[in-house]
């Protein structure tokens, strides 16, 4: 018999880190055990270059089918005219927009990185910030959205795209102020709803396709859907939306995953579900409930509390960098990320502050009482960070939780 590949025994290895880990990553999820099928399967021989009907290749009936399933159903859930499901993944779905909107040179006006921005929002390090020009509006001194700035900075540039949609802002944000905005001074509003697209679909964030002529977004983050991305808008601007498919493909990607969208379609359908509602709603408690007790603790949390299914904590006070924090909680099988607060003067590698999400945790259904416990282990670790007999104590305590909720039911 041929021996199984080592890949096997290592994605075997990080299910059971997984399981055996309190995951706190924001832009995290586990996607159910029928979506991981989808997305396993044989759709992945099938090349499908183009789109429903108009493919450039022969046998594509089924994939057809599967396609205009996956449009329909997120077109239902999120209340659109317009879908492609093609994008690879949110960074991908981006790039198609500025190429089918910009022109090289081009002015894009997003929020600064280090205040709640994405990469592929004009950053200098990401190829967005190398093909246009950018501006950057920012977080006011109580650290929520500077609208006044929007607007003064779209007055001094008139750019040609501007963006809201965030990767570590745990506020609603008004999107009738950005619409208001962008409509003043003939600007596109692109809105990135990566983080909170599940929050949207059970109706607990402000659904962005009313108020944006484009709407962009990743499938793996609160949707919980596999990881990819997908493009959104309202409306009947039949030209742009040729001009966003085509920039899609053929502009920037090849044959579609589908295998990942026929995954997408199957995540749609459970977010049309009222145990998704529940489930997102529950997302939200427990994200206020961790932030309360941080607060109570004495740690400081960016903007003084969420709406969202996240919140940054400012850990300057602590005299701890994000790395220190990350490292240290991994020891104790807590799993968070380091990241950037408001004009951080720490390097994005080193930061002097944490990202904490309660996706992850609340698909588990960790009760109440157990989420207390995991917010109290950050902290006394946090508050004793070179004591190891606390790591130590706590680790233990941690498995004991990860075992009485697993992920997912094997064997
Ligand atoms: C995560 C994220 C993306 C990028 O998604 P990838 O799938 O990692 O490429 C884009 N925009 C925002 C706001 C995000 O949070």
């Amino acid at each position: 018999m041929e021996k199984q590949d080592k890949i096997f025994k290592l994605i075997k290895l990080e299910l059971k880190r997984q399981e055996n880990n309190i995951n706190l990553i924001a832009s995290e999820s586990y996607a159910n055990l029928n979506i991981i099928k989808a997305q396993g399967s044989i759709l992945t021989n099938k090349y499908a270059e183009g789109y429903y009907k108009k493919r450039y290749y022969a046998g594509c009936k089924y994939i057809d089918k599967i396609e205009k399933i996956a449009i329909n159903r997120a077109k239902k859930l999120f209340k659109a005219d317009y879908v492609n499901v093609q994008p690879h993944s949110g960074s991908q779905a981006n790039l198609a927009v500025f190429n089918a909107i910009l022109k090289p040179g081009d002015t894009i006006l997003s929020m600064k990185l280090n205040h709640g921005g994405h990469l592929t929002h004009g950053s200098k390090i990401n190829i967005s910030g190398k093909i246009y020009k950018t501006k950057f509006y920012n977080l006011n001194k109580k650290e929520k959205i500077d609208y006044n700035k929007v607007e003064y900075l779209s007055k001094k540039y008139k750019p040609k795209l501007i963006i809201a949609g965030f990767s570590s802002y745990s506020r609603i944000c008004n999107w009738k102020i950005f619409k208001y905005i962008a409509n003043l001074y003939k600007s596109h509003l692109l809105i990135d709803m990566a983080h909170i697209a599940g929050l949207v679909a059970a109706k607990l964030y402000p659904n962005p396709l009313k108020y944006a002529h484009i709407v962009t977004s990743t499938t793996h983050k609160t949707l919980s859907g596999p990881r990819g991305g997908i493009i959104l808008a309202k409306g009947d601007n039949i030209k742009l939306y040729n001009k966003i498919n085509s920039s899609v493909f053929p502009g920037i990607q090849g044959g579609p995953l589908m295998h990942v969208i026929a995954a997408k379609a199957i995540c749609f359908k459970e977010a049309l579900k009222n145990k998704f509602k529940i489930y997102q709603k529950n997302i939200i408690k427990n994200s206020k409930y961790m932030a309360k007790i941080f607060i109570k603790k004495k740690f400081k949390i960016v903007s003084n509390g969420t709406d969202t299914h996240l919140f940054l904590i400012n850990l300057n006070n602590k005299n701890i960098t994000g790395i220190k924090a990350e490292k240290k909680l991994s020891l104790a099988n807590i799993i968070i990320n380091k990241n950037c607060i408001p004009d951080d003067n720490k390097k994005p590698f080193i930061t002097s502050g944490i990202r904490i999400g309660t996706t992850c945790i609340t698909y588990r259904k960790i009760k109440r009482k157990y989420i207390k416990q995991i917010t109290y282990s950050i902290c006394e670790i946090l508050n004793n960070i070179n004591n190891y007999k606390i790591i130590k104590k706590n680790k233990k305590i941690i498995k004991k939780i990860c075992k009485k909720y697993p992920i997912y039911n094997f064997n």
